[in-house]
Order: structure tokens, then sequence, then C-alpha cells
């Protein structure tokens, strides 16, 4: 059976993604308004009422905005950990609570999830490597660095999305003041697309086809230079392919 994973949006404005298969779908990440949401869900042909669940990565806003309308709406469990959980009263009550480990796989339906600790300026943020069918995605959107667990359990997932944050050169010269430079710049901000392309080469391996970047800034960064700096570092990656996510628009359909 099929796995197929649509990033619905992705940048510091808001970010989803969906995982399906025939009979399960999942949201990782529903940081869209509850409106927005359902129109990005609608626009690939899913219908809300249909999600299992609504798996959270961190308490920010850009990852979890459209989450209590939704599971209030259409009575959805939303899933996260103990820290997350506490610092997410903003998003109102939700249809029912459940609470995973950091360091313990937990299971939706046929989805088994691995959550894995990242540095990243949250309480207790997660990156997810998520298993179905014999087949392993791995969604890492914020992280400052990589870690030794995150290459381990990430390797050579069929399908990797990861943070693809700024350009080096741009954020310097940029416009945003210097303490959040450096909190970007930081191991618990963001990923370079340098950096980002460096982990990729440690977790790509044989069965890894596609490469999602993400979270691309908007103000640090441009497309191009994501795929650029990728491409230069995955050079000697054969038949891996590297594809975008975009703020307004669903990433291509992989089917996995
Ligand atoms: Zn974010
Ligand atoms: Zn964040």
């Amino acid at each position: 059976m099929d796995m197929k994973v649509c990033v619905l949006g992705s940048s510091s404005d808001g970010n989803a993604t969906l995982l399906w298969t025939r009979s399960t779908k999942i949201l990782i990440d529903a940081g869209f308004s509850g409106k927005e949401m359902e129109r990005r869900l609608r626009n690939i042909g899913i219908d809300p009422c249909d999600l299992k669940g609504i798996v959270l990565s961190h308490e920010h806003s850009d990852h979890t905005r459209g989450a209590g309308v939704l599971s209030r709406r259409y009575e959805i469990p939303v899933y996260a950990n103990h820290t997350t959980f506490q610092k997410l009263r903003y998003i109102g009550e939700v249809w029912e609570r459940r609470h995973f480990d950091s360091h313990k796989d937990f299971k939706i339906k046929e989805f088994n999830i691995t959550p894995l600790v990242v540095p990243h300026d949250a309480s207790e943020p997660n990156a997810f490597v998520i298993r179905c069918n014999g087949k392993k995605v791995t969604i890492a959107t914020d992280m400052g660095v990589y870690t030794e667990t995150f290459i381990e359990q990430a390797q050579n997932s069929n399908l990797i999305i990861i943070e693809s944050n700024y350009d080096k050169n741009m954020l310097l010269s940029g416009f945003y003041p210097p303490p959040l430079k450096e909190r970007i710049l930081s191991d618990f901000g963001h990923l370079s697309n340098s950096a980002a392309a460096k982990t990729l080469r440690q977790v790509i391996g044989t069965s890894t086809r596609h490469v999602l970047l993400a979270h691309i800034s908007q103000n640090n960064n441009t497309p191009d230079l994501a795929k650029e700096a990728a491409n230069k570092h995955l050079k000697d990656f054969e038949g891996v392919s590297v594809g975008l996510t975009h703020p307004f628009k669903c990433s291509e359909i992989i089917k996995i």
C-alpha cells in the first residue's frame, strides 16, 4: 500500500505536512489558521473529517496555529509531548489530548512515529521519523543543528523533509536586528542552506529517493539559493530528487 506525503505549506508563516494511506490520514503540525488548513487540505482532495491525528512538533505558532480549531471542529486527537502541551494554552481546548514521550515510539493506526528531541528554541522540540508499510519518512523543520541520534534514526529514509532556512550571507547582510540574527544562527535556531545540505549528506542512503527543502525564509533566503546549495553538496548522490516546499501553496504529492 502506498504512502503519500504533501507539505501543505512551509515557512515562518506556517507549516503543515499531510501523510496518508488509503485508510489513514495524519497531519504533522497545523500551523495555518483553521480556515486556511481546511482550504489547503480540500485543494488536494482531502476532507478534514478524515484526519486521525494532528501531531505537533513544538509550540511555536507557525506549527500549531490551526490545531485547536481543527481538533474541535472535526473531533481529531492532538498528539504532543507533555512540555509542548503545557505551552500550548493559546490554541484553546482540543477535542482529545494524547501525550507522547519524546523518547518512545507511538502509533496512529498503521503509522509508527519516532519522536526525536532536536535543538531549537522551544520547550521540547521534536523531529519525527515516521514508518509505514516498510517505508520511512523523516520530518525535521526546526532544528538548530543535527544530533547524532537524529543522523542514526533518519538514516536512509525514503523521503527526507528538512529545513533549509537561510543563506548565511543574506542573513548577515539583511535587516534583522543582531539578537534575532544570533538566535537564528545559533545551535538552537535554524539550519542554513549549507548546514541542511551537509546534514543530508549524512542521512541519505540507497533507499532515499526524495528530499524536500522546507521552512525557507522569505527574508533571508530564496528557493533558488536553497536548491543550489543542496544540489552542489549532493551532486555525487544519484537518483535523489530535491524538491521545494512553498509558503503559499502545497508541495508536489510524493508517493512512497
Ligand atoms: Zn517553525
Ligand atoms: Zn520553531
